[in-house]
């Protein structure tokens, strides 16, 4: 069960993991792509905890409109607009709901998820944040969402070539490098994990 103040616990502990994260995040990106992405989730990450301080969210629903909002506004590159959407959708599909049953969370992700792929005009399998979303929804659909299976999600999306965003650009080359947004929505769900559900 999900509620304001779990949502709110989730995007902290994520907000905290992309900071903590953020020159290994940098990193990856500066071999596939243009080593930018943790700056750029660090500053979201940042710029929403300093709001809550300010405007506490109220509503459930909040918690991932104040979120998309700071992506959308203030995270720049691809990932910026990407998680904005997935967060945007996910606080329309919640609408006025104060609480989620599994089974709704699960479900508010998937608008997620499809926010993303409208957005980015993207499928699993090009190695994006992407396939790291689509396996996740399926284990937590079972309950069976684990640390250890985010692990093992990342190493596979490690082995596929990059057919979407800048690191398709190296093609081949692009084989057995981390993807950047995978591996921030891995922190993504660690903290939902983190946070309880
Ligand atoms: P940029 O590439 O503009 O510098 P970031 O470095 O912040 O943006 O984010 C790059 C990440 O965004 C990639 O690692 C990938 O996971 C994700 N990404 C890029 N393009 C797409 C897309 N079209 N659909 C889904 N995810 C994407
Ligand atoms: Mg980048
Ligand atoms: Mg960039």
């Amino acid at each position: 069960i999900i509620t304001k103040e779990l949502a709110q616990k989730w995007f902290t502990v994520f907000a905290e993991k992309v900071i903590q994260d953020k020159e290994q995040l940098s990193e990856y990106d500066r071999i596939i792509g243009d080593g930018d992405h943790g700056m750029n989730m660090a500053r979201g990450a940042q710029q929403l905890l300093s709001s809550w301080q300010e405007t506490p969210p109220v509503h459930l629903a909040d918690v991932f409109k104040q979120a998309a909002m700071k992506w959308i506004s203030g995270v720049g590159g691809a990932s910026g607009p990407l998680y904005g959407t997935a967060f945007f959708e996910m606080a329309k599909a919640i609408g006025t709901k104060e609480e989620l049953q599994h089974e709704e969370l699960v479900n508010v992700i998937k608008a997620g998820f499809d926010g993303i792929r409208k957005r980015g005009k993207s499928e699993v399998g090009q190695k994006t944040m992407l396939d790291v979303w689509a396996p996740a929804i399926e284990s937590l659909e079972e309950k069976q969402l684990t640390t250890e299976i985010l692990e093992t999600t990342l190493t596979k999306v490690t082995a596929l070539k990059a057919t979407k965003g800048r690191a398709s650009f190296l093609g081949e080359r692009s084989i057995n490098e981390v993807d950047p947004g995978a591996a921030s929505s891995k922190l993504f769900f660690e903290a939902l994990l983190e946070a309880g559900d």
